[in-house]
C-alpha cells in the first residue's frame, strides 16, 4: 500500500492546520505514522486518496451504525437540503426526532438538541447545576464528556482528590468543583462526596466508558452510584454520546436496571451529522430557558438536515431491533478470532463486547478502571495498528478508544480480518 498522497496531504494541511488536523487523535501521534486521508465511504469501506481500501471499524468514532452511504438516510439528507440548510426557526422534524427518543427513553419526557456530544454534556452539567443548587460534579477518571472546561481534568497526586485542569487555558478556577473518582470503585466516590462542602450537583459516567478502550460500569456499581446520589439529592448523568443506540438500542438503560437522571446522546442520533441532545424527565427539563431560568442556546441547534438524517437512523434501528444481536454477534466473533490470534502468538489479550461496541486491551487482567487500562502493552498495540492498516483494516489509532461493528460489517469482512489479525500478531511475536 502506498500513501505518497495522504502524506503530501498531511504535510500541506500542517501548514495551515495546527497538527493538521481538526481533532488531535486522527493525527496519529500515539500510533505513529501518517493517517490517510480519506476520499470516500461505502458500506462497510473506507477509501482513501492513494487509493487504498480498508475495512472500518472507527465508523467516524461511533455515528455510523448503518455504515457508509445508508441509502436511507442519504435520501432524507437530500430531501432535507432540497428544502433549505437552516433555518433557525422551529421545523416539525425536531419534535418528530424528540418524540421517537423520548418514546425509547422511560427515564426521558423532553430532550434538548445542540450540535455536539460536548455541548450536550456542557449543558447538562449546568442544568444540574441550576437544578440542585450546587456547584461540585463528581467524574471518573478515564472518562471522557468532551472538551468542556470543568471536564478537562486529571487526577492530581492520590487517586480520589479535586481535579486539576488537564489541559493549559483552563483556570483551576473552573475545575475546582470537579471531583475526581476512580470507576467501578464506589469507595472513591463515597470519598467525593464526603468531600464536597457545596454539596455535588450530579455525578457523571460513562456507563459504559469507551474513551479508555471498552470498559463497562458493573451493575453493583451502578445500583450503589444511584443509592448515593439519592441519598445526597445529586442527579445521575449518563453520558451515553457513544453508547447509546450503539450498546443496545436504548444504551446502558436496555442493559443495566439502574436508571439515571439526565441523559446526554450524541454520535449516532446524527447518523454521522452533528447532532448531540440531553434529556431528563420533564420537572428537570422546566428549568431551562426559555421555560426556566438555565440558559441553552444555538444557531444551528436541531438543524433540519441533520434532524432529518437521525430521525431516520432512529427509526430504522427501531423497527428492526434484532440489528443488535446480529452486530453483537459479529463483534463477539471478532474478539473470539483475536483472542484465537494473540493465543497462538503467545499474546496477552483482553476484549470486551457490548453490542456493536468491542474493545481490546494487550493486557493479562481483566480492565476495570482507568489505572488498569493504562497497564496494557501500548508498544505492541502501535505495532498492531500499523499492521492491521498495512493490511486494509482501519482500527482506530489509539489504545484506549472503541471498535464498531456497523450492519454494513458483513461476516466475510469479519473472517478477513481475523485472518489479517492472526498473521499480524504472528509477525509481532517473531520479531520479539
Ligand atoms: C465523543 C464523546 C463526547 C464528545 O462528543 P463530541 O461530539 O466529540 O463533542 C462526549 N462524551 C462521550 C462519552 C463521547 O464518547
Amino acid at each position: 500500500m502506498g500513501y505518497d498522497k495522504s502524506i503530501e496531504a498531511f504535510q500541506e494541511a500542517y501548514s495551515v492546520i495546527p497538527g493538521g488536523v481538526d481533532s488531535p487523535v486522527r493525527a496519529f501521534s500515539s500510533v505513529g505514522g501518517t493517517p490517510p486521508f480519506i476520499q470516500r465511504g461505502e458500506g462497510g469501506y473506507l477509501f482513501d486518496i492513494d487509493g487504498n481500501r480498508y475495512i472500518d471499524f472507527v465508523q467516524s468514532w461511533g455515528p455510523l451504525i448503518f455504515g457508509h452511504r445508508d441509502a436511507d438516510i442519504e435520501a432524507s439528507v437530500i430531501d432535507a437540503v432540497q428544502r433549505g440548510l437552516s433555518f433557525g426557526a422551529p421545523t416539525t422534524v425536531e419534535t418528530d426526532l424528540a418524540q421517537e427518543i423520548v418514546s425509547m427513553f422511560d427515564t426521558m419526557d423532553k430532550v434538548r438538541f445542540v450540535s455536539s456530544g460536548t455541548e450536550a454534556v456542557m449543558s447538562a452539567l449546568r442544568l444540574a447545576r441550576g437544578y440542585t443548587g450546587c456547584d461540585d460534579i463528581i467524574k471518573f477518571t478515564g472518562c471522557y464528556h468532551g472538551h468542556s472546561d470543568s471536564l478537562l481534568v486529571q487526577a492530581g497526586s492520590g487517586a480520589v482528590t479535586f481535579g486539576h485542569p488537564s489541559s493549559p487555558g483552563v483556570p483551576a478556577d473552573l475545575t475546582k468543583h470537579t471531583l475526581l473518582a476512580q470507576y467501578n470503585n464506589i469507595q472513591s466516590v463515597k470519598e467525593c462526596f464526603a468531600q464536597s462542602q457545596e454539596g455535588v450537583a450530579c455525578v457523571i459516567l460513562e456507563p459504559i466508558a469507551g474513551n479508555m478502550g471498552l470498559v463497562p460500569a458493573n451493575e453493583k456499581f451502578l445500583e450503589e452510584l444511584r443509592a448515593l446520589c439519592d441519598l445526597n439529592g445529586t442527579l445521575l448523568i449518563y453520558d451515553e454520546v457513544m453508547s447509546g443506540f450503539r450498546a443496545c438500542l436504548i444504551g446502558a438503560q436496555g442493559i443495566s436496571k439502574v436508571k439515571p437522571d439526565m441523559v446526554t446522546l450524541g454520535k449516532v442520533i446524527g447518523a454521522g451529522m452533528p447532532v448531540g441532545a440531553f434529556g431528563a424527565r420533564a420537572e428537570i427539563m422546566a428549568h431551562l430557558s426559555p421555560e426556566g431560568p438555565v440558559y441553552q442556546a444555538g444557531t444551528l441547534s436541531g438543524n433540519p438536515v441533520a434532524m432529518a438524517a437521525g430521525l431516520t437512523s432512529l427509526r430504522k434501528l427501531k423497527s428492526q431491533p434484532s440489528i443488535y444481536v446480529t452486530l453483537a454477534a459479529r463483534a463477539k466473533r471478532l474478539m473470539q478470532g483475536f483472542q484465537e490470534a494473540a493465543k497462538s502468538a503467545g499474546i496477552p489479550l483482553e476484549t470486551r463486547v457490548r453490542g456493536s461496541m468491542f474493545g481490546f486491551f494487550f493486557s493479562s487482567k481483566p480492565v476495570e478502571n482507568f489505572e488498569d487500562a493504562l497497564e496494557n502493552n501500548t508498544v505492541t498495540f502501535g505495532k498492531f495498528h500499523q499492521g492491521m492498516l498495512a493490511n486494509g483494516v482501519y482500527l482506530a489509532c489509539s489504545a484506549y478508544e472503541t471498535g464498531f461493528i456497523s450492519t454494513a460489517t458483513s461476516d466475510e469482512m469479519i473472517e478477513e480480518t481475523i485472518a489479517i489479525a492472526t498473521k499480524v500478531m504472528a509477525e509481532i511475536a517473531s520479531k520479539e
